[in-house]
């Protein structure tokens, strides 16, 4: 991905390359390439479930999000120390960093590591290492949005959210914010209600997956109840026009992720994706990687994937990085700087 391009999508992933872009919809334990996985695992003395970089390679076949989660929390054995963290976030700045991306909001799981023993303080601390790297040496932002697993009790979410409170000044440069991911079906978004309340009362943004494989009624409680400023995915809203009608008058932003759409089968073709629908009924769309060393792309090839399939127009590209900006949880001074940054590169362009 991609494979032989025309000339024409070469002038296009150079010009979207040089757009500024956020990626609001990234888990940074989906950002674990087989590569490292390997290096990984044998620094800390484990053996891989597969016994080389392409076997593990090819079981990235997917039937679903669940078949999916068990190779990813799989996987996620091999992140150990303060080190490990580093080295996985550093990866993945480089990664974005190349695809012009100037800001991150980065999802991450404490709970798939505590379970395995590893100390929050470590998980925090690792990826805090690596983030701050970046935006010394590549001049990226970043901030954290703390991710519980909903398949798991709210009990425990509550649990994770007090041993991480203690972390927060130390880390308040960058966690900002708290988000929900792993398995929708059967655990909707009102089973967290009490931990939404407090983080809310707290003062954390708050984020939610929605509406990827569960209902568009899901996306409506995210809102209604839960109070999130954004919904990741999302793309079940267009089967409810009230739902999606509440997004566009309350202007909360879908971070939607085309390449992981088709690759845990949310959609059969790229083709037939609402992102372009989304964007033309007036959703604030934006296109982000999700998981990208697992669904075979990252934010370069989701723009890429989405513009060559949907026929979207440099206009509307343009608005899906400017989305990005705006869908940020950056302050308002910072993001009229990019966008202003953003309509320069297009003036030059055109
Ligand atoms: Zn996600």
């Amino acid at each position: 991905m991609p494979q032989k391009q025309t000339s024409d999508e070469t002038d296009l992933r150079n010009y979207l390359r040089r757009l500024p872009k956020a990626e609001l919809h990234l888990h940074i334990e989906g950002t674990l390439e087989p590569e490292l996985l390997f290096e990984l695992a044998q620094r800390n003395g484990i053996n891989p479930l597969h016994p080389s970089v392409e076997a593990l390679r090819e079981a990235y076949q997917f039937d679903d999000l669940q078949s999916f989660l068990d190779l990813y929390y799989a996987g996620a054995d091999v992140l150990l120390t303060r080190q490990d963290f580093h080295d996985l976030a550093m990866a993945y700045m480089r990664r974005a960093h190349a695809d012009g991306v100037v800001h991150t909001e980065i999802m991450f799981d404490p709970q798939t590591h505590t379970m395995r023993g590893v100390p929050i303080e470590t998980v925090f601390s690792g990826l805090a290492d690596g983030l701050r790297e970046a935006r010394e040496t590549l001049g990226i932002s970043s901030y954290l949005l703390m991710s519980f697993l909903r398949h798991l009790s709210e009990d425990e979410a509550m649990q994770t959210l007090e041993a991480a409170l203690p972390l927060r000044e130390a880390y308040q440069d960058l966690w900002v914010g708290i988000g929900l991911d792993s398995a929708e079906h059967g655990n909707p978004p009102e089973k967290f209600a009490r931990v939404y309340a407090r983080c809310k009362a707290l003062g954390f943004k708050l984020v939610a997956h929605a509406g990827e494989e569960g209902p568009a009624e899901y996306v409506r409680t995210a809102v209604e109840t839960l109070g999130v400023a954004r919904i990741d995915h999302g793309v079940r809203s267009s089967d409810d026009p009230a739902v999606l009608q509440l997004l566009i008058d309350r202007k909360i932003p879908l971070t939607v992720c085309p390449l992981s759409n088709l690759k845990l089968k949310v959609v059969d073709d790229l083709a037939n994706h609402n992102l372009a629908k989304l964007l033309r009924q007036g959703a604030l769309v934006t296109i982000n990687s999700d998981d990208p060393a697992y669904f075979g792309g990252y934010v370069l090839d989701n723009y890429m994937a989405g513009a060559c399939a949907l026929h979207l127009s440099h206009d509307e590209l343009t608005t899906l990085a400017g989305n990005s900006i705006q869908a940020s949880f950056l302050p308002k001074a910072e993001k009229n700087a990019l966008l202003e940054r953003l309509a320069k590169v297009v003036r030059q362009a055109s």
